[in-house]
């Protein structure tokens, strides 16, 4: 099932504290357990891409995010 606007939004917070904190574990933003993994498939300076993965729902999820607008939530 795809994530929510606000379940990506959620995401992208989560990704931006992971960032802030690594190895700290990270909550899905789908069902909230800990142990989502996350993967940066970043393309710098052109996007961000994190592939998303949470082995307790089964979510698969890449998140696309374009350099230059809402990139700086994450900065
Ligand atoms: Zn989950």
């Amino acid at each position: 099932m795809p994530l929510t606007p606000e379940q990506q939004k959620e995401a992208m917070r989560r990704i931006a504290a992971a960032r802030s904190e690594p190895g700290s574990p990270i909550a899905c933003p789908a069902c909230g357990a800990d142990g989502l993994q996350i993967i940066d498939r970043s393309a710098r300076p052109h996007a961000q891409w994190y592939a998303l993965t949470c082995p307790a729902c089964g979510l698969a999820e890449t998140l696309h995010i374009p350099m230059g607008s809402s990139v700086h939530t994450l900065d």
